[in-house]
């Protein structure tokens, strides 16, 4: 999902968990939950325009959704919490960068047979991340993600 979906539900659970560890861990483990419901994110599509276009959208979402979390959260969780949250939250989208960012492009999917181990290393993460991700295109894959996040919301506040 998009980031800023992960990171408003890991201000809730920051909100709800003050322990920094433990909200982590459950932030961390919201991302996979949240990216097994079909949605839209700035990756989808990715190869039907340049990667850096890709690249500054993903970058201005993640610090857009990042500043919204902190104004909404920030009286209520404490701080140290609220920032680990929010960073395992969007973690295992990043672990996944470096094989976009230095490997694939438009027409390659996978690794070239004598690709190095980095490469590999970094496609094996980027397969990882993927098992659990289900895309839908706009504008379904958006109401899926407000739907979500707002079922989080209101099941995390109460
Ligand atoms: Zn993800």
């Amino acid at each position: 999902m998009t980031a800023t979906a992960h990171a408003l539900v890991a201000g809730a659970i920051a909100a709800k968990f003050p322990d920094p560890v433990t909200a982590a861990a459950i932030s961390f483990s919201s991302h996979f939950i949240m990216d097994s419901i079909p949605h839209w994110d700035v990756g989808t599509n990715w190869r039907m325009r340049p990667k850096t276009i890709t690249g500054i959208f993903a970058i201005a979402e993640t610090i857009g959704g990042m500043c919204l979390s902190f104004f909404l959260f920030g009286g209520h969780a404490p701080t140290l919490t609220l920032i680990v949250a929010i960073v395992a939250s969007i973690l295992p989208d990043w672990l996944e960068t470096p094989w976009y960012v230095l490997f694939a492009h438009q027409k390659k999917h996978e690794p070239a047979p004598r690709a190095g181990i980095w490469e590999r290393f970094c496609y094996h993460i980027y397969k990882l991340e993927n098992t659990f991700h289900t895309k839908a295109q706009l504008p379904l894959g958006l109401a899926t993600q407000v739907v979500t996040v707002a079922f989080f919301l209101v099941v995390l506040s109460s």
